[in-house]
């Protein structure tokens, strides 16, 4: 196959060489179940064709993506009776990223269930970002960097 990492866990799911709970598979992209759940219902969803991460993700794989954690998300919520659903993606070690073949989280969540809402995570988070910049130098930042690529 194609854009194939051959020391990728993922690639091997996609190639159905490792097994998995798949729940969504279309062309271009394919879901399944994490195998250590943050919560029950925690699915993943990727591209088939093998990117790193967000940094050199093929965008030609966008569409098909978003459109398959549409219809996850869309099924999970009912299948789970969830109050809403949160999507994580993380990019390199220091971003959280333990397995680097592109992958969202989708994990349903629940009123009152705690998760990625605990203030001192936030405050601590919002001290470190950024450190002496403002929102609008912040945003200046970005914007300058988005033209000069
Ligand atoms: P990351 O930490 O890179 O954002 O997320 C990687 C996720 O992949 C983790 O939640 C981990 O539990 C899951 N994972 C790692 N190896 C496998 C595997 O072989 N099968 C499945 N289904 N999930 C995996
Ligand atoms: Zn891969």
């Amino acid at each position: 196959m194609e854009h194939v990492d051959y020391n990728c866990i993922f690639c091997a799911i996609v190639a159905k060489r490792a097994p998995a709970n798949i729940v969504y598979e279309s062309d271009d992209a394919l879901a399944f179940m994490d195998i250590h759940p943050i919560v029950p219902g925690h699915v993943l969803v990727i591209p088939k064709k093998h990117s790193r991460n967000l940094f050199d993700f093929d965008e030609s794989c966008a569409p098909g993506l978003m459109r398959a954690e549409r219809i996850v998300a869309r099924a999970l919520r009912t299948a789970m009776n969830a109050d809403g659903l949160t999507v994580l993606q993380s990019n390199e070690r220091v971003g959280g990223q333990t397995v680097f073949h592109y992958h969202a989280h989708l994990v349903p969540r629940f009123v009152g269930d705690g998760l990625l809402t605990r203030p001192e995570q936030l405050h601590a988070a919002q001290a470190r970002a950024g450190e002496g910049l403002g929102p609008a130098e912040i945003a200046d930042k970005i914007r300058a960097q988005i033209q000069n690529t």
